[in-house]
């Protein structure tokens, strides 16, 4: 048996094969491949270059070796084809390159194994950090072409929206080139290097920590300025009289706060600059920036005004510490109520150390999405709504390389997936621009044949062992078998 992918391509004369899986259309003359690298012509064949990725659930990996391979232990169960290196459906109606079939747990399961080519595709990118990276909605720039934004930040992190079908086909032929080889070493979990319309430069790379203007991020904040005194107040007390937790959000003041007035902590005369939203909780103390707690300052009695001499008194000791507990000051106010800086005793030293050790490390995340709702679910059955239907009523699993993705919910079939849960080198690209990404559909045979699915495609998945291109590659236990019948089948 031969690779399904072979079957497609158009021979032209002088041994040229033209490429039809995707719309280049590339004519690709012997011995050499397409514009993509992806397919290239083998002996007058149109071949996918790249290895078929197989999942293997089998603790002792057995090698399974494409045509050479002749009946070892495996059992079909323990196999998983996925999207990567199948081969795609263009034009769309073709079936899907693989659609294989297994018994698991006694359920007849179908896996209908596809490449999409997503011009509808994009990264969200969390990057952990308090460090302002530019203002929300500020131009993401990749080599200097647009490639996303800014938007809203979440709870220690920093999130940029990057790519979609507006970059990769709204804007300059470079602009969509340099967007879809950005989401692309993004999705490969590659470092990319990022710059921000009046912010930072950062260098982002899925699973490692960011790296802003130039400075390696350690930590994630601990969290905001009011829940950091929340959490450490009663460690504090006894052994100062004020602490000041800085932060470009909500900055917090203990005496005021209302952990401090549970603990009975005496106002200290302390005037905070920036607007009171609460008690003890404050904002817009400093512009934001890359210093203490994703402020700008470098100074922290910048964010404080005199202390009131009616309340203050000489020899009141304060902390002043950052989200991360990176930045920290001790002062005691001298006889004319002005904080001076002093050595900090060892208790609220270890206080800091403290809030360090309560930080996360600082990381990249990058989800891949992207809509497979469109023309690939053709290549899955001749009544694509039917699909879209099963993936809402969980009867049919969505896998991107193996992985489990999250479906939004809604119309469609937008999905999202970690990159980092993925094999390697899972993401290509075709010059269109778009980005070709893996995706499995699994479900139940009868299901598959009720939606309408290409049923006389369907091979046992033992039959793989006649793809001369395959890989295979241990399962990681952490995920769920994407085989598994799903619970919310009902059948
Ligand atoms: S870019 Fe790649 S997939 Fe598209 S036609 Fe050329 S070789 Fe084929």
């Amino acid at each position: 048996m031969t690779d399904m992918t072979e079957r497609f391509g158009a021979h032209e004369g002088d041994g040229i094969v033209r490429c039809d899986a995707c719309p280049v259309l590339c004519r690709i003359r012997p011995g050499k491949s397409g514009a993509c690298d992806r397919y290239a012509n083998v002996d007058g064949n149109l071949v996918r270059v790249d290895p078929v990725v197989i999942l293997q659930k089998s603790e002792h990996a057995v090698p399974f070796m494409g045509a050479d391979w002749s009946g070892n232990p495996l059992r079909p169960q323990d196999l998983f084809v996925t999207g990567i290196g199948a081969g795609t459906t263009y034009p769309d109606y073709k079936p899907a390159p693989f659609i294989v079939s297994s018994l698991v747990e006694g359920v007849d399961m179908v896996t209908v194994v596809t490449e999409g080519i997503f011009s509808y595709c994009g990264v969200k990118v969390k990057i952990d950090t308090d460090r302002y990276l530019g203002p929300e909605t500020a131009t993401v720039r990749a080599q200097g072409e647009a490639v996303g934004h800014v938007t809203t930040s979440e709870y220690g992190s920093q999130m940029l929206s990057l790519g979609g079908v507006h970059h990769l086909t709204g804007g300059s032929k470079k602009e969509g080139r340099v967007t879809c080889d950005a989401l692309m070493d993004l999705s490969n979990c590659k470092p990319v290097e990022l710059a921000i319309d009046g912010g930072a430069t950062v260098v982002v790379q899925a699973g490692r920590p960011p790296i802003v203007n130039g400075a390696t991020e350690e930590r994630m904040r601990v969290g905001c300025g009011s829940a950091t005194i929340g959490m450490f107040a009663k460690q504090w007390h006894g052994k100062v009289d004020e602490v000041v937790v800085v932060d470009d959000h909500i900055t917090g003041v203990l005496s005021e706060h209302q952990a401090g007035k549970l603990l009975d902590i005496a106002d200290t005369g302390i005037k905070m600059k920036g607007r009171r939203s609460t008690p003890g909780r404050y904002f817009q103390v400093a512009q934001p920036g890359t210093g203490w707690g994703g402020t700008n300052i470098s100074d922290p009695l910048s964010i404080l005004g005199p202390f009131d001499p009616k309340e203050a008194r000489p020899g009141t000791r304060m902390l002043m510490v950052s989200t991360t507990g990176e930045h920290a000051g001790y002062y005691v106010l001298d006889k004319a109520l002005r904080p001076i800086e002093q050595d900090m005793p060892a208790d609220l030293k270890l206080s800091v150390e403290r809030i360090q050790e309560n930080c996360e490390p600082a990381l990249c995340t990058v989800l891949f999405m992207a809509g497979a709702g469109g023309s690939l679910r053709a290549g899955v059955t001749e009544n694509p709504v039917r699909l879209t239907r099963s993936v809402r009523d969980a009867i049919t699993r969505v896998t991107s390389g193996g992985a489990p993705v999250y479906v939004w919910p809604g119309g469609g079939i937008t999905y999202m997936v970690d990159v980092t849960t993925m094999p390697d080198n899972s993401f290509g690209y075709v010059p269109t621009p778009a980005i070709v990404g893996p995706i499995e559909f699994t479900m139940r045979r009868a299901d598959y044949i009720g939606l309408g699915g290409h049923e006389g495609f369907i091979r046992p998945v033992e039959t793989i062992r006649g793809v001369e291109r395959v890989k295979t590659i241990p399962w990681t236990p952490a995920h769920p078998w994407p085989l598994t019948p799903q619970v919310g089948a009902g059948r």
